[in-house]
């Protein structure tokens, strides 16, 4: 069975769907592996590398007679016109912010597999590829603020004086928001952070941060996710929140809530209440953004305050996120194949969840509803 990796083309992304190290075991499993020529290269794999691993180099328009194609950001409407009907693809869709490449996938009989779709439970956590990005994500932004403060992090007790430690304040404790409070804490900030869920308290702790907790009744969706709250309730968070931002010397924000715009937790008047020289990074700067004014991919200066608007968070990290994505992908691929041959059970929870389109339908029902 011949499965094909496709060189990414969207502006700033650098991952790659497979790195030459998942070849080896794909191709003793008995898989015919074949890249897009460059594909690797902005994730430092070379097409010579691919090829000594085994999998043979080839040019764009043999990608579309694969069985399976491999991918890391939404196949464009273009791409897909192209594909053979039946073709499986496996990658990211962003299906509630995308509906035409949706329609597309639809219309051209494309049987899909959205990684954001992989239901978060134990058995497919080697696919979760939401929280092996978002883990580079949280990591990546705290380091992007600790270059930009014009100060240390730790606290250091020198002859010359000594040196407070930075604060930094994380906003939004799940994957990316735990690995932002993880780094800011190995780099010696002290740390606070908030969440809306109470469950993740206990998660705030356990990286030796301070949970914020606010006097506001707690929130929580199904799933183990956050849920939208009313504008009262949003306005009372942000008036809570404003004393703990104002003395954050950095601050992270990373809160999301699934298939809705990223809440605004920050507003401009927040920002102009911070000393000059503070930081702010904005994780969600392309889905909304949490702070007023954030623009994905520019740096801002508000009143002395830097305000980083991230983009591409993840592929900023190229190779790490390539070699996690690409376990993520092989393992979704696995549970698609038996004897070596394409067998979509739509019975197996994992396949089913993270199915968005086969045989000319779209599978995900959220998905439907809000296009048909
Ligand atoms: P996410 O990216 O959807 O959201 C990030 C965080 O923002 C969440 O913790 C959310 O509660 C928070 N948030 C939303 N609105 C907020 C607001 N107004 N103020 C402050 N914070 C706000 O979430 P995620 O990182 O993908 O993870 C969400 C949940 O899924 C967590 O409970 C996590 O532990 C769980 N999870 C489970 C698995 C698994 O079981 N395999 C894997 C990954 C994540």
């Amino acid at each position: 069975m011949r499965v094909a990796v496709r060189k990414e083309r969207r502006p700033g992304e650098r991952r790659v769907a497979l790195l030459p190290l998942h070849i080896e075991p794909l191709v003793k499993a008995g898989f015919d592996v074949v890249i897009e020529s460059g594909a690797g290269l902005a994730a430092l794999a070379s097409d010579d590398a691919y090829v000594q691993a085994g999998a043979s180099v080839v040019d764009r328009t043999a990608l579309a007679e694969a069985d399976v194609l491999l991918h890391v950001r939404p196949l464009e409407p273009d791409d897909i016109a192209g594909l053979r009907q039946g073709i499986v693809t496996i990658g990211f869709a962003t299906p509630s912010a995308e509906p035409d490449g949706v329609r597309a996938l639809r219309d051209a009989g494309v049987t899909s597999f959205a990684m954001e779709l992989v239901p978060r439970i134990s058995r497919a956590q080697s696919m979760d590829a939401l929280t092996s990005q978002a883990l580079v994500a949280g990591y990546r932004c705290v380091l992007e603020a600790a270059m930009r403060l014009p100060r240390f992090f730790p606290l250091f007790m020198t002859a010359a004086g000594t040196i407070p430690p930075a604060k930094a304040l994380i906003l939004g404790a799940g994957v990316a928001g735990l690995q932002a409070i993880a780094t800011a804490k190995r780099l010696g900030a002290v740390v606070e952070a908030y969440d809306v869920r109470p469950a993740s308290a206990d998660e705030v702790k356990s990286m030796g941060a301070t949970f914020i907790k606010l006097e506001l009744e707690a929130i929580e969706g199904t799933g183990g996710y956050a849920r939208e709250m009313t504008e009262d309730r949003a306005k009372k968070q942000q008036e809570l929140l404003t004393p703990y931002i104002t003395k954050s010397d950095v601050l992270i924000t990373t809160a999301a809530v699934p298939g809705r715009p990223a809440p605004q937790l920050v507003t401009r008047q927040m920002l102009e209440g911070m000393a000059p020289g503070s930081v702010v990074v904005d994780l969600a700067a392309e889905s909304g953004g949490n702070v007023e004014g954030s623009v994905p991919g520019a740096v801002l200066d508000v009143n002395g305050v830097q305000l980083v608007g991230m983009a591409d968070a993840s592929s900023t990290m190229p190779v790490d996120a390539s070699r996690l994505y690409g376990k993520n992908v092989t393992e979704l691929l696995k549970l698609l194949v038996k004897e070596e041959k394409l067998d979509i059970n739509l019975d197996d929870e994992v396949v089913a969840g993270a199915c968005l389109t086969h045989d000319g339908a779209i599978k995900h029902e959220p998905t439907r509803q809000q296009i048909e």
